[in-house]
């Protein structure tokens, strides 16, 4: 897979992992190879599971979209296709989401048609992300933190717990063989939780605000129409603008996206990983 990177033409070249480079003063756009051969099956260094399309671009869009700039392989799970919404049809967010990929240009989105309004942590959708997680062997898996204010969100938490674990369990059905993430980090909705990191999306921020307003039919873009529902109003929109600014100024950039982390992370070069 080709993977569009931007250095000075004097950096050393990495492949397939981060590019460090100073202010750029002058660049050129280079075309990486990643080392994976053309036979070897796509593997996703990040997946997020989300419960209806527009949740992805909406609390972690940011987030998404620098990993990657950064050449990871980025992924996203819808798990219905937010056929239940109050505005706009199946066929609206459908359309949406193909606007909002172009945004995102992710390696993977995929939707696996559960009940909209009906989600829960059942064996049977246990195992279709499992295979999921298996056949992309994902590194980390990414999900809402719950309870959350919409029972279907609480459900992708549940399921996110549940096949962290079971992907990895050698007596798991499923079509491939075991293969459990390394990592499972939770995204905040909006709730107030301590983040155990945020990152810094500034540079992101226009390209996530451009694929939220992809789901037109969802969010505000512009104007309200009288059956508007709270997250399609400007208030929604102000007060989601200003939430990312706020976790963005408790690290010292204008807007950030924060996530728990369940375990300590151990750190093993405090000057590389706290200050650089
Ligand atoms: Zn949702």
């Amino acid at each position: 897979m080709w993977v569009k990177k931007e250095t000075h033409w004097w950096a050393p070249l990495k492949l397939g992992g981060n590019l460090r480079h100073s202010e750029p003063v002058s660049y050129c756009k280079m075309w990486v190879k990643k080392k994976t051969p053309w036979w070897a099956p796509m593997k996703l260094d990040y997946l997020l599971l989300a419960a209806h399309p527009d949740d992805a671009e909406l609390y972690c869009g940011g987030t998404l979209i620098k990993m990657r700039e950064k050449g990871y392989n980025v992924g996203v799970l819808d798990l219905t296709r937010g056929e239940a919404a109050t505005s706009g049809s199946v066929q609206d967010r459908d359309r949406e989401t193909q606007a909002a990929n172009e945004v995102l240009q992710l390696a993977f989105r995929e939707n696996l048609g559960l009940p909209d309004s009906g989600l829960e942590d059942t064996h049977d959708a246990r195992k279709l992300i499992v295979d999921v997680i298996r056949e992309y062997r994902v590194k980390i898996l990414i999900a809402p933190l719950g309870p959350c204010r919409h029972p279907d969100h609480t459900a992708v938490y549940q399921l996110a717990r549940a096949v962290s674990f079971f992907s990895g369990a050698g007596n798991f059905p499923s079509d491939h063989s075991p293969w459990r993430p390394l990592r499972t980090l939770f995204h905040l909705e909006f709730r107030d939780h301590t983040p155990s990191f945020v990152t810094d999306i500034t540079k992101q921020f226009d390209q996530k605000l451009e694929a939220i307003e992809a789901y037109s039919t969802q969010f505000y873009v512009g104007e309200e129409s009288e059956e508007r529902t709270v997250i399609g109003s400007k208030r929604f929109r102000d007060m989601m603008i200003n939430r990312f600014k706020y976790y963005g100024n408790l690290i010292g950039c204008d807007y950030g996206e924060p996530f728990i982390v369940d375990e300590i992370l151990g750190i093993d070069d405090p000057l590389q990983n706290l200050i650089e």
